[in-house]
């Protein structure tokens, strides 16, 4: 039987990891050393709406399965909500309203006009048919769709969710609605509406975070040393980005294991491999790499690119990089996050390194309201300009308060929305005297 010892540590450990403690005690200490009004950590630590649907499918065997969704809606001050939708076993409903929380704090710190929402639902598309998972996710989309729109919150993908799913939800979407609506959801193949870079967004922002982080540090990209978690949509375009600029990846995994090479391993053959419908840690030409033994490789970058509570007290100390680039929402528990702040390991937070996504998929609403695309170059042009700008923000607030990235990250994010709660006349003086 379980101590009551036990029972207490097994309880902190458990709070440490729940992603909405996580980021609302990060929110409390950013607000206190801010010297804001308690008002605003009030109005801040939980999402405004959450919704909760049960959503059967017919099963290819003809049972009825019933799967558990959510869309988590944050704050709607700046702009309509804005955020992924995830497909995966361990979603829950702690987890979608952290994540809808981290979206506003990205928005907010590049200036873009939304709030956070975020989406998921408890399921393994892998143990499903197409015919299963195209039903499952037109149905949660008829469920959600008294909350969704252009001017209300606009979904995207996220974990395990490609542009093909983005696809079978606007058409849901549209029929129920009866005429063609681009701009409720972002992610969406560019045939009916997509931007041209979306897909490749995200890893191109963390690629670009990295390069000011690199120069920040007087670090020459050219012949550095990386290591991924995580090879999905991310993790590859990451990577893809990285080789480019010479940068010399010499381990990568995902869920099920991965490979390493310390020559440098050829990303573009094995992006290719990956393509033909393999899984990366088949790919013939490299040695076997555990999802352990990632985190201490000898890089001079780790970035990770799966899911939740990666970097951990347990993790964390086997990290060599000097550079940690948080591609994945929320990768990083309190206690790895202290580690690496011992370490001094300059980390590039999640609500900055991934906010290349967002910055696109705003483009992409932008565009579908225009009715007017712009080439991709175009669009790669403006998020540069953004991301280097959210980047610079960040970096001033680090230099003037002299604090750690993340803290100057919350600060940007918390103070733009702090000003908005104040224009719309919510609180009256945000800061204590
Ligand atoms: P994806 O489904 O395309 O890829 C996820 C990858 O993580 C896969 O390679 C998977 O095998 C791996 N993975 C999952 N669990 C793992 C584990 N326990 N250990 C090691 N690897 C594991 O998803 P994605 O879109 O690339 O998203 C990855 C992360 O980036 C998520 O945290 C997501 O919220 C974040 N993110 C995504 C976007 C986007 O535009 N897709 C934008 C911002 C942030």
């Amino acid at each position: 039987m379980q101590s009551r010892k036990d029972k207490a540590e097994a309880d902190i450990t458990t709070h440490l990891k729940n992603p909405y403690d996580i980021v609302q005690g990060l929110l409390k200490d950013s607000t206190t050393a801010l010297r804001l009004n308690e008002n605003v950590y009030h109005l801040l630590k939980q999402p405004m709406r959450v919704l909760e649907v049960s959503i059967p499918v017919r099963m290819d065997d003809g049972r009825i399965e019933n799967f558990t969704g959510y869309r988590s809606q944050h704050l709607d001050i700046l702009g309509p909500t804005k955020g992924g939708i995830r497909f995966h076993p361990d979603v829950n409903a702690d987890e979608v309203k952290a994540l809808s929380i981290w979206m506003s704090l990205k928005s907010a710190i590049l200036n873009l006009p939304f709030g956070g929402g975020k989406g998921g639902i408890i399921v393994d598309p892998d143990e499903l048919s197409e015919r299963e998972l195209e039903t499952l996710s037109r149905t949660y989309i008829e469920k959600i769709t008294p909350l969704i729109g252009p001017q209300k919150d606009i979904p995207a993908p996220d974990i395990n969710t490609s542009p093909k799913v983005m696809g079978w939800m606007i058409d849901e979407y549209d029929k129920l609605r009866g005429h063609n609506i681009p701009g409720m959801l972002t992610g969406k193949p560019v045939i009916i509406g997509g931007s041209a870079g979306r897909l490749a967004a995200t890893g191109r922002g963390v690629s670009i975070t990295i390069q000011e982080a690199a120069s920040v540090l007087g670090m020459e990209l050219n012949g550095a040393t990386a290591a991924l978690q995580g090879f999905g949509n991310v993790g590859s375009m990451t990577a893809e980005f990285l080789h480019h600029l010479g940068v010399k990846i010499t381990g990568i995994t995902n869920a099920h294991g991965g490979i390493y090479d310390e020559n440098g391993l050829d990303i573009p053959d094995i992006q290719q491999f990956v393509k033909k419908g393999n899984v990366v840690h088949t790919y013939p030409d490299a040695d076997p790499l555990t999802n352990e033994d990632v985190f201490g490789l000898p890089v001079d970058i780790f970035i990770p690119a799966a899911v939740e509570n990666q970097i951990t007290k347990n993790t964390a100390p086997a990290i060599q990089a000097k550079i940690v680039a948080e591609a994945a929402n929320g990768p990083t528990t309190p206690e790895g996050d202290k580690i690496m702040e011992e370490k001094d390991i300059f980390v590039i937070p999640d609500i900055l390194c991934n906010a290349g996504g967002v910055t696109v998929s705003y483009f992409e609403w932008v565009q579908n309201a225009m009715n007017y695309y712009w080439k991709e170059d175009e669009v790669n042009a403006k998020l540069t300009e953004k991301m280097k700008e959210g980047f610079q923000k960040v970096l001033d607030i680090r230099r003037e308060k002299q604090i750690r990235m993340r803290q100057a990250a919350y600060t940007a994010g918390i103070h733009q929305i702090t000003e908005a709660f104040h224009a719309r006349g919510w609180i009256e003086e945000p800061y204590d005297k």
